[in-house]
């Protein structure tokens, strides 16, 4: 059977060439023998992986030399403890953007180690959109300023990167990095979750100005501590490494497919045909304004909800998989991230269609 269309929001769909790729070195990497799970993270083999992996995503993401690039574990729910253990210091207060699902758990976190302040929220408008930077609240003492630039679950996303002058800006990239060109410099903290654009979930990528190492409170966890992490090319204790590994790989196709610009081309024109189309159709609707509507995930109701489930039976039959939206949301929800080929989503609007003219 050939493979369906996953239009998971996480773990999302890989690369298929990628997946070929690891079968193929599933029982021997490149004549050592043993399966990249097997290995020895401090072999010559598995560093040689790991160098490549981190290698390829500096050339990909155009990172400076000044940032240090981590592969930490606990996905990047971990990272909502991880930053301010790091980066709060003295000042003991950060700025958080809410925006979201995601923002919320991060800053409900925060709080439990330091004074959070909510420099905007959109939560008034239901999260349809990005509050104006001209009305955000911030504090210039702040240690920090975290946004969220793709709310998952909400389908949201910034058009802008915020501009917090001398305050570090830290972003949660894990459902948009690597969807589109990208300026690190204009960061000092971004982390990813793997699951969505990178590889297999647990891992999460850090790309860190090694200026905010080394600001780590006493009592924070050694495997959390960033200055320690970097001090040991990630490799503390026992990495990830299969996870690694596949991270790697889809570094590389990314990189034959022509980097983020040419990821950036298709991945406009994906969430255009659909928003494009949703918006032509009486049946289907997306709330966001479009201005902030998420390249990579699509919400979107059935005029009827009583036709949820007909809906979702008739794409399961169709190999049009994992549509049904978040428990918090309700309605669907398209993923549409880099490994979605466009077929794939002209396969989903040609079902929604058919959908519609069968009801119409
Ligand atoms: C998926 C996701 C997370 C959570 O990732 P885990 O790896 O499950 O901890 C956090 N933030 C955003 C924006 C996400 O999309």
């Amino acid at each position: 059977m050939s493979r369906a269309y996953n239009f998971c929001a996480g773990p999302a769909a890989l690369p298929e060439s990628v997946l070929r790729q690891a079968r193929d070195e599933m029982l021997d990497w490149h004549g050592t023998g043993m399966s990249v799970m097997e290995m020895s993270h401090r072999g010559d083999a598995f560093v040689s992986i790991a160098e490549a992996a981190e290698q390829d995503l500096r050339d990909l993401a155009g990172v400076p030399d000044d940032y240090a690039v981590l592969f930490m574990q606990g996905g990047a729910s971990s990272q909502f403890a991880t930053v301010p253990l790091n980066l709060l210091g003295e000042k003991n207060s950060a700025d958080y953007v809410n925006t979201g699902i995601w923002s919320t758990k991060a800053i409900a976190e925060a709080r439990r180690y330091g004074d959070i302040n909510v420099a905007a929220s959109s939560e008034a408008s239901g999260f349809i959109e990005v509050p104006d930077q001209d009305q955000w609240h911030c504090n210039p003492e702040a240690a920090y300023l975290h946004y969220t630039p793709n709310e998952t679950i909400g389908g949201l996303e910034f058009d802008f990167v915020p501009d917090t002058g001398n305050v570090p800006l830290v972003a949660d990239m894990s459902s948009t990095i690597l969807s589109r060109p990208l300026d690190v410099s204009r960061f000092d903290l971004i982390y990813a979750g793997a699951q969505k654009n990178i590889g297999p979930s647990g891992l999460v990528v850090v790309i860190v100005h090694k200026d905010l190492l080394g600001r780590a409170r006493k009592e924070t966890p050694t495997m959390m501590n960033y200055r320690v992490t970097a001090d040991n090319a990630s490799m503390y204790n026992t990495p990830a490494t299969y996870s690694w590994y596949l991270a790697g790989l889809v570094f590389k196709w990314l990189k034959a497919q022509g980097g983020l610009t040419a990821m950036g081309e298709v991945n406009t024109r994906k969430a255009r045909k659909l928003y494009d189309f949703i918006d032509r159709s009486d049946l289907y609707a997306n709330p966001i304004r479009p201005r902030f509507r998420s390249w990579m995930n699509v919400p979107f109701t059935l005029a009827d909800a009583a036709l949820n489930t007909a809906f979702l039976e008739g794409a399961e039959a169709r190999r049009l998989l994992n549509l049904k939206g978040h428990r918090s949301v309700g309605g669907m929800r398209a993923s549409i991230y880099n490994a979605m080929p466009e077929a794939g989503v002209d396969a989903l609007i040609e079902y929604m269609v058919t959908f519609e003219k069968e009801r119409a």
